[in-house]
């Protein structure tokens, strides 16, 4: 397919039922399986982390019933709400993708099952903190500025190794791999490239990590871009509109200083 990256229709219909789930997670599948044969990889090297920020609880509750059991959420209060709300049923785990303060690190330690946003060695500290509270562990990923704009978290490209030689000390951390936004932009090549970057870094700290790290994993790639970040190697792709329909809050509201936003479609 030859969509263009940050397609203008990537948001599938509104789904409101256990079969509307099923059918956008096939459809979502289908292609991930794609794009995967495509770049001559395995499909099941590619996970998808459907990302259900502003759904309501409800409505959730139909997504794990048509087999969503794992589920990304950018903001702490939202997600931690959601976590206690549903808290009865066994299998559901939360992913934590967005940026995180320091004060809400509590918070992820209570419930999250992964952390993708880590960035600084103070949130690192008061999250092996927190978790040594719970006695609880955390799989975490390394947010990588790779489009160097300002508005967005994480550590530019060349800071990272400094700070990956400083997480063994945070024995409830576990390091799993990078994470990344790509540029907002039409221009694929543009995109690409930032897949590219985090693809290369991750290539560069297999032998440059620190001993016993193992820094595999590249979470790249949404719904408007994830093919893309398939070919470049993604081994977690982020998709929120293309499962659960197109979003009532502009993506500001997320990103602050994002200036691509369209008129909320609902
Ligand atoms: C919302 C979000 C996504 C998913 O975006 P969609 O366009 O809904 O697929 C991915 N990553 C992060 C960090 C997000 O906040």
């Amino acid at each position: 397919m030859t969509l263009p990256a940050h397609s203008p229709e990537p948001a599938a219909a509104h789904a409101e039922t256990v079969e509307d789930f099923k059918h956008n997670l096939a459809s979502i599948k289908a292609r991930i399986e794609a794009a995967a044969r495509k770049a001559g990889r395995d499909p099941e090297s590619v996970r998808l982390l459907p990302v259900s920020k502003t759904v309501p609880e409800e409505r959730l509750r139909l997504a794990v019933e048509a087999g969503m059991d794992f589920l990304g959420e950018n903001k702490v209060q939202e997600a931690s709400r959601k976590a206690e709300a549903l808290a009865d049923i066994p299998e559901l785990k939360f992913s934590v993708i967005g940026n995180l303060q320091t004060n809400k690190a509590k918070f992820v330690a209570k419930f999250a099952h992964e952390f993708q946003a880590l960035d600084n060695v103070r949130q690192a500290a008061a999250l092996q903190r927190r978790l040594e509270a719970e006695d609880r562990q955390l799989d975490v990923f390394v947010q990588v500025n790779t489009s160097a704009e300002e508005s967005k978290f994480g550590l530019p490209p060349e800071a990272v190794q400094e700070f990956v030689d400083q997480l063994p000390q945070f024995d409830r951390l576990h390091v799993k791999g990078l994470m990344t936004l790509a540029l907002f932009s039409d221009d694929k090549e543009a995109v690409r490239a930032c897949f590219v970057r985090l693809r290369e870094l991750r290539d560069l700290l297999r032998t440059t990590a620190p001993e016993g790290m193992v820094i595999e994993e590249l979470s790249m790639g949404m719904s408007g871009d994830f093919e893309l970040a398939i070919a470049e190697g993604a081994t977690v792709v982020r998709v929120g509109q293309g499962i659960f329909g197109a979003r009532a809050l502009p993506d500001s509201h997320y990103w602050p200083g994002f200036a691509g936003d369209k008129p909320a479609a609902e």
